[in-house]
């Protein structure tokens, strides 16, 4: 079995690495070091939602009533709404079971609970990954402070610049989706005090806006997609000001109570949405991949970080189930084989869900958009939310185990 002997470097502290440390920890009982570049961990002052499928892995990992506490449950469902506030839809926001809901987190909050779950020892910050290869005792990684070291195994979890990625011979194009976001918080005090508790998209002529509650409903979050072509020559992202995303949605044709929203905004910053193709291989021998470095998707589905936390859940399982350090290759192999098809539907999926959001008048069939974002809603409560990383894991292994003693 592997045990504390066996040593598994993570690269990356973002959410998926972290989530990764703990569950490799808990479930897998291997020894586990996470280098991070930044000198502290953090995350942008924005939101993200842990939805069902994320919840029932990190209850399971000891996590989620921290995590529950410092975020924010809404009151019901979500709405689509069109351009002036008129209802389109309700949302999915919980399983079919309704035993997990969306929990709205501010992103600082989520990287801090994860943080205190894993042993600080283990977390060497200020080493940013320059290099990495197969040896003969495992796996070099080398990092541009100097140092050098091997382990058994490596779990690249660098996000969508990955270069573990370019150790299993995956070297993506980042494909731009004409498409920035606003993004930032308002702080909820200042809302009128009917503001629904509840996840609220406005779909206009090829643009939307989206708000949500945090931390304990004290913030509010905020996503507005814009098109524009100023990430293509420049960066991805920089700060922005608050009265070129008001112009955004000035005029009549737009709800006065989303304007009343912009109004509050004092701070917001730019992000350009890039994503993927799905990769054809996630893994190489003992090193493979995990969150966006795996499957960078677009945010139309919050489902980024969700499958982060997914795949941890599932490496971790097959993981547990290796034999020795010897099967760890097998054990990578299974968990790509499993994971990339789920998450190829989601980045497909969530270039269609933009598509429908950001639908333009002059050329899309508004009763048949609506009609997608109806069957969107209930793929999502199903077959996104209803997922058990764990459950699916263990039926895999006993269908592999079956292939191999057959
Ligand atoms: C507008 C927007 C809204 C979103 N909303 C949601 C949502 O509601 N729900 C959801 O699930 N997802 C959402 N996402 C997606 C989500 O943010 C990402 O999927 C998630 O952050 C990926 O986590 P990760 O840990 O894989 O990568 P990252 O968060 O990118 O973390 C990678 C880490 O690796 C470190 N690193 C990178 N290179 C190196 C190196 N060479 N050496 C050492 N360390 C390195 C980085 O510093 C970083 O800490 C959203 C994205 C956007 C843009």
């Amino acid at each position: 079995m592997v045990d504390r002997n066996t040593r598994i470097a993570i690269i990356g502290g973002g959410m998926g690495g972290l989530t990764a440390a703990i569950a490799l920890t808990r479930i897998a009982g291997v020894q586990v070091t996470v280098f991070e570049q930044s000198s502290r961990l953090g995350e942008v002052g924005a939101g993200v939602t842990v939805a069902p499928n994320a919840a029932r892995v990190l209850e399971r990992l000891g996590v989620l009533d921290r995590i529950r506490s410092v975020g924010a449950v809404p009151d019901g469902h979500g709405v689509y709404l069109d351009a002036m506030g008129r209802m389109v839809t309700d949302a999915a926001w919980e399983d079919t079971a309704k035993q997990y809901r969306n929990i709205g987190m501010y992103r600082p909050d989520l990287i801090n609970a994860l943080a205190e779950a894993v042993d600080p020892e283990t977390i060497r910050l200020g080493h940013r990954l320059t290099a990495v290869e197969t040896v003969e005792e495992g796996v070099r990684v080398a990092f541009e402070n100097g140092v050098d070291e091997v382990f058994d195994a490596v779990i690249g979890a660098d996000g969508i610049h990955s270069v573990v990625r370019r150790a299993v011979d995956q070297h993506p194009e980042a494909v731009y989706s004409g498409y920035i976001v606003y993004r930032g918080v308002v702080d909820a005090s200042r809302l009128p005090e009917d503001w629904p508790m509840i996840s609220q998209v406005w779909m206009g002529n090829s643009r939307h806006f989206m708000c949500y509650p945090l931390q304990q409903r004290k913030l509010f979050n905020f996503v507005a997609g814009i098109p524009s072509d100023r990430p293509l020559s420049g960066p991805w992202s920089g700060p922005a000001e608050v009265d070129e995303l008001a112009a955004e949605f000035a005029g009549d044709d737009w709800d006065p109570r989303l304007r009343h929203f912009i109004g509050l905004i004092d701070k917001t910053f730019w992000w350009g949405l890039f994503d993927h193709e799905p990769l054809t291989n996630w893994s190489r021998g003992p090193i493979t991949l995990l969150g966006d470095a795996a499957h960078t998707m677009l945010p139309h589905q919050g489902q980024g970080v969700n499958q982060a936390i997914e795949d941890s859940m599932a490496l971790a399982t097959f993981l547990a189930a290796a034999d020795d350090v010897a099967d760890i290759p097998e054990a990578f192999r299974r968990y790509t084989s499993v994971r990339m098809q789920r998450t190829a539907i989601l980045q497909n999926g969530s270039r269609r869900a933009g598509a429908m959001f950001d639908a333009q008048y002059e050329f899309a069939d508004l009763g048949k958009r609506d009609a997608d974002i109806r069957v969107g809603r209930d793929f999502r409560r199903g077959a996104v939310f209803d997922y058990d990383a764990q459950k699916v894991a263990e039926q895999a292994l006993s269908r592999f185990r079956k292939v191999q003693y057959a």
